[in-house]
């Protein structure tokens, strides 16, 4: 898709469910379409509706070798309801390997390089092949995504980015959750607002920031997956 349509489809789309969003993504896209999800609440959410439109779509999650014991609970959970066709992506170092080539605890001296080795380029590499990803950002999720948009061209892979979810509230996806009886992490019950890698979150919550307590007390609030940095609007991270 060239820009401008781009800019016109997700006009369009602001007016559409996520369900007939992600039925859009699944037939024009197909196998070449992949779900990256962190198991969070939209993640969830998006995953139980795929099983309506393309339950075998191919579903990416990073393992980055650091993720709570309660998030790999649920990762397999969810993989068994839902028959997930899902890959783990992992990063090339082990944490060891990465604590011998750039020194123990690298997440708090650099957790940019750290969320680059774990994330961002695993994430690159496996998204090699595919035309378009789906992702679970919210626009009420914090400042930095307030204006994601719900189609975009991804400035790191190339390929079409899409939320479709992007215009939900929090609540709207609860409600989408407890409607279906859908698990979640069960780190949300004890104030985990926002759940990553266990070394960078917390249960802190500032009003009306969902992932305040990612990298607490850094400038960093986001991995760079999706290229969003304070001071950057989304768009700009989007269309690089
Ligand atoms: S979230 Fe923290 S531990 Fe995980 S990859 Fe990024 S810096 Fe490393």
């Amino acid at each position: 898709m060239q820009r401008q349509q781009i800019e016109t489809k997700t006009q369009e789309f602001e007016d559409a469910s996520p369900y007939e969003i992600l039925a859009w993504a699944s037939e024009s896209y197909g196998e070449r379409l992949a779900i990256v999800t962190s198991f969070q609440i939209t993640g969830i959410a998006t995953l139980h509706m795929l099983q309506g439109i393309a339950p075998r779509a191919p579903v990416l999650t990073l393992d980055t070798g650091l993720l709570f014991p309660e998030t790999q609970d649920l990762i397999a959970d969810l993989e068994r309801r839902l028959q997930l066709n899902l890959r783990r992506v992992k990063p090339r170092q082990t944490p060891r390997q990465q604590a011998r080539d750039y020194g123990d605890r690298l997440w708090e001296r650099n957790p940019d390089r750290c969320c680059h080795i774990r994330k961002t380029m695993p994430l690159r590499d496996a998204l090699a092949g595919y035309e378009a990803w789906v992702t679970g950002l919210r626009r009420d999720q914090s400042a930095g995504r307030a204006s994601t948009p719900i189609l975009s061209r991804d400035s790191r892979s190339g390929l079409l980015k899409i939320a479709p979810f992007a215009n939900w509230s929090e609540d709207r996806v609860w409600d989408y959750i407890r409607e279906h009886d859908l698990p979640y992490n069960k780190l949300r019950r004890v104030g985990y607002p926002s759940i990553g890698c266990w070394p960078c979150t917390s249960a802190r919550l500032e009003k009306g920031d969902a992932r305040s307590g990612r990298w607490a007390n850094r400038i960093k609030t986001e991995c760079g997956i999706h290229s969003i940095q304070r001071g950057q609007s989304p768009v700009e991270a989007a269309h690089g």
